[in-house]
């Protein structure tokens, strides 16, 4: 049997047209590569039955599995299912069990089942039906003769992922035996590509020969992925790995899916603190990520929204002659605001930002991107200062990773 290696088809003229971001596509590519599968190819076709099918024959020719997304809900421009069934020349009839599942979740919904809903539970004959727990239009799966195996899926993307993990994973698992591929990436924050780069050169005598690290920088940040391919790949992988945090240190702060509000929320609530943020140029985009942790409440107090210079005074009691001497954006002003933070919501820990996003309000003294970031505890409240660039979203968006970053760092070091 040929090597188990995919093919993506994704389907839907919303997608050739350029107003829905492929992000399904995206998705079981690095699904399947963490599987241990190689895609190989990835297309996109309109809600025209010949070119999914003729997609999905040239896609057969390439890799032993497709996996199809889009293209099966109840209205008369979703053919997949048509398309799949013209493609193994088989028929398709209405799925009773699918049917009857649509019909319940419906009923629980109080709602009347949908026209449509017929061609939703069909089935070309010689598919496997993969329920759909998130929502009506179940995927599909056929195994051909041969071994070639194609995944129908909806286009929906939380629906789409719910079927792939829940049915397609375990399956796929069944079928590729041992893993050929491994890949990891590590995530940091507050280094820049170049540096890490070096630092990676520098160790690149201890690496494995065959590891291939690809650098992936983002916002305040790099994405280091490592790959190791054949024998025994995820050992050599956690060897790698290993080599790379050594030297990297406190910059790694996580892998693959981590974020670094999930990683510092852990670390607080490890620690046993909280803390409350004072914000003025980020207007409360730190307290929006910490946030989207659940769990969030058990360490984050609140925070203030500083954006002048009066309610700098007022509610975090900054001083006015400070503000006057040195300005909002300086050292002793990020340093009020976390003490002030702290002081008046009771938290462990203050963190505050403050600076000028740009593009226009930067001066020669205090260009557009300076930011400065404090810190208040028990012990201890310091600033510090970074300069980044003149794009107002990605400043915000820099600071708030810095701030959180500055943070981790520090409760580390403790
Ligand atoms: P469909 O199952 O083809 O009716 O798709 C339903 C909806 O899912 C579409 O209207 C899109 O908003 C979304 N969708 C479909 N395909 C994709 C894709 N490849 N990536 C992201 N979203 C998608
Ligand atoms: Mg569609």
């Amino acid at each position: 049997m040929t090597k188990l290696v995919a093919s993506i088809v994704t389907v839907g003229e919303e997608l050739l047209v350029g107003q829905v971001l492929d992000t399904n596509a995206a998705y079981l590519a690095a699904e399947l590569t963490r599987l241990g599968i190689p895609v190989v190819r990835s297309w996109t076709v309109g809600d025209d039955k010949e070119a999914i099918r003729g997609a999905l024959a040239e896609s057969m020719r390439h890799g032993r599995l497709t996996v199809l997304t889009g293209g099966l809900g109840p209205t008369p421009d979703d053919v997949s299912r048509e398309a799949a069934a013209a493609l193994i020349e088989s028929n398709l009839s209405v799925d009773t069990a699918v049917l009857a599942a649509i019909e319940r979740r419906f009923a629980l919904l109080g709602r009347d089942v949908p026209a449509g809903s017929e061609r939703v539970a069909s089935v070309p004959d010689g598919f496997d039906v993969l329920p759909n727990s998130r929502g009506t239009a179940p995927g599909l799966w056929y195994e051909a003769d041969n071994g070639s195996i194609v995944v129908l899926l909806p286009g929906v993307p939380h629906e789409m992922r719910a079927i792939f993990s829940e049915h397609v994973v375990p399956r796929i698992r069944a079928l590729s035996g041992r893993t050929v591929i491994a890949q990891r990436t590590l995530q940091t924050a507050g280094i820049g590509e170049t540096t890490v780069q070096r630092q990676i050169d520098a160790i690149s005598h201890l690496l494995d020969p065959d590891v291939v690290v690809a650098y992936l920088p983002r916002l305040h940040g790099v994405r280091i992925r490592l790959t190791v391919t054949g024998e025994e790949a995820s050992d050599r992988l956690d060897a790698a790995e290993r080599h790379v945090r050594a030297k990297l240190g406190t910059a790694v702060y996580g892998c693959d899916d981590d974020t670094l509000e999930g990683i510092l929320g852990d670390l607080l609530k490890r620690r046993g603190l909280t803390v409350a943020v004072a914000e003025s140029c980020t207007g409360g985009l730190v307290l929006h990520r910490l946030t989207n942790i659940s769990g969030a409440s058990s360490y984050v107090m609140g925070g203030i929204v500083a954006y002048s210079n009066v309610i700098k005074q007022h509610q975090l009691g900054v001083d006015g002659d400070t503000l006057k001497q040195f300005g909002a954006v300086s050292e002793p002003v990020a340093m009020q605001m976390a003490d002030g933070v702290r002081a008046r919501l009771g938290s462990d820990v203050g963190l505050s930002v403050t600076g000028i996003a740009g593009p226009s309000g930067g001066t020669e003294e205090k260009p557009v991107g300076t930011v400065w970031l404090g810190y208040a505890d028990d012990h201890d409240t310091r600033a510090v200062k970074h300069q980044f660039g003149r794009d107002r979203r990605r400043n915000k968006d820099k600071s708030a990773i810095a701030a959180m970053n500055f943070m981790r760092q520090i409760l580390l070091q403790s």
